[in-house]
């Protein structure tokens, strides 16, 4: 059999997200809403059906998220919106995700390792489940109704309750699962009764480090579930599961699904002793990732479980393919060479089932000569190789990861050289994109502004911000990001081996999407990037101007990463294409540069047994970027919205001269983590949050300020915000940086007090 985990529901160009965003802005009626979900998905089902998909995969669909939509099928939404389960509604269910004038939205956070965003439930003791949402069953006979053989998808009951947060009065997650699992029954009951063959019962949970009473709870769990469900296919995936072998082969599930892109060798393991009666399904094409199989691979690594198993093999994709764009077909601008390497998910249908026809024997040869040529151009091109890039890596030695003194030297020399108060102020990058921002910006992307022209209004805006921020009282400036319209795009669009899609786009949370680039060969530097902007604005002031670069690891999180060598490399290809700049934009006199890496922590394997390979060479990718200027150039690093405590050796080893990182959401409580490991370097913990409209008042910045003095000594301190304020307007951010710097001044002034008092 062939079938896929899950499809892209946002639509080719987006439909999904238009009708949403419609919808909410009361321009179109519910009903239109609705009716626009059902074309995606008879649209969708109907894209596995001519590709010849054995079944098509029902209950991948969410109006907003499949983790939220798995709580509405089972009844169990969070209890303080206060709403009925029984009869919740689209807009309640809206209201949920979004939240309201009462109520803030529920939390998202990251699905395991992807860009996906998930809402986590909220459990309590008073977490019920009851009742739920027709929907899913609507779905299952909309999709029987076109005549579609069907495969329901769910969210499994162990990874939905560890997904979620306690919020009071329990004091384990698993102390619900009593609760939840008849409602998973009465679910799994109800699709027996619609004649449902199959249902794929997704538990990615098996792939992360567990504790012992989480693996414990599967066997009665499923226990429990089995005999009310059609055939279960219990899926796995993002991780190897080899360690859970024995207790997956003695569930009673009908089948099992396995990830073999990420983890292939788990396959030899399950192959050992598969049980008789279980079906295996074998994800060969990449879920995550937008690179054409090599055919010929796949059938070799499929061809020993195709002779053990004969019909019991089933074929997929590793994942949902709702990590990768929906169709290549709508890509005209790619150059052609790079085009043919490349498959989306509707193109991933078509190996999946060429890879199932391979293995029956029978005809697959125009897709097996397609890949093969895919394959060598790939390997050939010269579009994607550097010499020189490989070469240059190839000399490069431990003495260029390491700034030429240690930071207890370098500090003293920079301190000298910038001359700043205790207490610096500063802000992390961007500004207000206004709306002329943007104007403009499409105007040149259109052709209707001419270089210069462009390059005048980016000018301008700078000038205006470097006047507003000198009027504030800023300490450090920045030039405020104008003429970028995303921090990795602006980049990977002047660097080599980059490739940018028009209609890549990939659901990121509820309605919004994102289009990563593609990396697709040797990365390297044809010119200076930010250099001249950088001149620009430092000419503007006698305050120093940071220079502002996207890092390496960052670069990479947010792309589509070649998968023909390994990631690190990839990495330092990226970090020394960005070590040319930031040696350049020294020699332009630049005394600060700061190499933002938001997205370091999200690298992270989901086994902890894989995070010392991967924060090695991260640290490394980093200091390769950092380490080639005077001890006198500061070099800043920004990290947020992540759980950094787990990885402070690694942040500390970045050696960045100071690090501004968001707290003020945690309170603070993030700091104490850098206090507690004594973090060596300087430090600017954020001391408002920039997402929301709110301009709070100095004294509770000064708060903030008392409780990161308890645990960074004063001189290490610096004053910023969160983060970036792209997304905030004007009016807001003038008041709000106003009140930081008069909270600084004001912490200042205490400290210049104590001082006299000692003396
Ligand atoms: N320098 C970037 C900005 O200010 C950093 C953005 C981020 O951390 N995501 O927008
Ligand atoms: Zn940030």
């Amino acid at each position: 059999m062939a079938h896929v985990l899950g499809f892209p529901r946002i639509g080719a160009k987006r439909e999904l997200k238009v009708a949403l965003e419609a919808f909410w802005g009361n321009e179109i009626p519910q009903g239109r809403l609705l009716a626009i979900g059902r074309e995606l998905r008879a649209l969708h089902w109907q894209r596995q059906r001519d590709a010849g998909l054995d079944f098509v995969t029902v209950g991948d669909f969410a109006w907003y998220d499949s983790v939220l939509q798995t709580s509405a099928h089972l009844g169990c939404a969070p209890v303080r919106f206060g709403f009925d389960p029984r009869a919740l509604t689209l807009p309640d269910y809206f209201t949920l995700a979004r939240g309201d004038a009462n109520h803030p939205a529920m939390e998202m956070t990251k699905w395991f390792d992807t860009n996906y965003h998930y809402l986590v439930p909220e459990w309590s003791s008073d977490t019920r489940f009851d009742g739920g949402v027709e929907w899913l069953f609507e779905e299952v006979k909309q999709a029987k109704g076109l005549g579609h053989p069907v495969k329901v998808a769910l969210i499994g009951p162990l990874t939905l309750l560890h997904a979620g947060k306690i919020k009071s009065g329990l004091s384990s997650k698993l102390d619900l699962l009593p609760r939840m699992v008849p409602a998973y029954q009465r679910l799994l009951a109800r699709l027996k009764e619609l004649e449902v063959g199959w249902v794929q019962i997704d538990e990615p949970l098996l792939g992360l480090d567990l504790e012992e009473r989480w693996l414990a709870a599967f066997p009665s769990t499923y226990e429990a579930l089995a005999p009310s469900s059609p055939k279960i296919l219990l899926a796995t995936y993002f991780e190897s599961v080899a360690e859970r072998e024995t207790m997956l082969k003695s569930l009673p599930v009908s089948g099992i699904h396995l990830d073999i892109v990420r983890a292939p060798q788990q396959l030899a393991t399950f192959l050992n002793g598969y049980p008789e009666s279980k079906v295996l399904s074998l994800g060969i094409v990449d879920g995550r990732n937008v690179w054409r199989t090599d055919l010929d691979a796949a059938l070799a690594s499929l061809n020993p479980a195709r002779e053990r198993l004969g019909e019991r093999l089933w074929v997929s994709a590793s994942c949902s393919l709702l990590h990768v764009p929906v169709d290549l077909g709508h890509e005209k601008a790619l150059v052609p060479e790079i085009r043919q390497w490349l498959a989306f998910a509707v193109q991933k249908l078509d190996e999946i089932v060429a890879l199932k026809r391979g293995l029956g024997g029978d005809g697959i040869a125009p897709a097996l000569i397609a890949s093969r040529e895919a394959s060598a151009s790939r390997m050939r091109s010269e579009r994607a190789r550097s010499d020189a890039v490989r070469r240059q890596l190839d000399t490069l030695s431990e003495r260029d990861i390491r700034r030429p003194s240690p930071f207890a030297i370098r500090i003293r020399k920079q301190r000298a050289r910038l001359k700043l108060p205790l207490l610096p102020t500063t802000t992390i990058g961007s500004f207000p994109q206004t709306p002329e921002i943007r104007k403009a910006r499409a105007a040149f992307r259109r052709g209707a502004l001419v270089r210069e022209a462009y390059a005048d209004a980016m000018r301008a805006e700078i000038r205006r911000a470097v006047a507003r921020q000198e009027k504030l009282g800023l300490d450090v400036l920045v030039h405020g990001e104008a003429e970028r319209n995303d921090m990795v795009e602006y980049f990977g669009e002047q660097l080599r081996g980059f490739a940018f899609t028009e209609n890549g786009w990939v659901q990121s949370y509820g309605s919004r999407c994102v289009k990563p680039p593609v990396i697709y060969g040797d990365v390297s530097r044809p010119g200076p990037i930010t250099v001249e902007w950088a001149r620009y604005a430092q000419s503007l002031t006698e305050k120093p101007m940071k220079g502002m670069l996207t890092g390496p690891i960052t670069m990479l999180q947010w792309s589509f990463v070649r998968d023909d060598q390994p990631r690190e490399k990839t990495a330092f290809q990226i970090a020394l294409a960005l070590r040319e700049e930031v040696l350049d934009i020294e020699r332009a006199g630049i005394a600060i540069i700061q190499i933002d890496e938001p997205a370091l922590r999200e690298g992270l394997p989901l086994r902890k047994r894989d995070w010392g390979r991967y924060l090695d060479w991260a640290v490394r990718a980093f200091k390769l970027v950092s380490s080639g200027v005077a001890d006198e150039t500061q070099i800043h690093t920004h990290m947020c919205y992540a759980e950094f405590n787990d990885i402070l050796p690694a942040i500390a080893a970045l050696d960045a001269d100071v690090i501004t990182i968001e707290t003020s959401r945690s309170d603070m409580e993030l700091l104490e983590g850098f206090g507690e490991f004594r973090y060596p370097n300087e430090i600017g913990p954020g001391v408002y949050d920039i997402h929301s409209p709110r301009v709070p008042d100095a004294g509770e910045m000064l708060k903030l300020l008392e409780k990161a003095e308890r645990v960074i000594p004063l001189e290490r301190l610096w004053v910023n915000p969160d983060c970036g304020l792209k997304t905030r307007g004007w009016t807001e951010t003038e008041a709000a940086l106003a009140r930081m710097v008069e909270a600084a001044r004001r912490m200042r002034a205490r400290a210049a007090t104590r001082e006299h008092h000692a003396a």
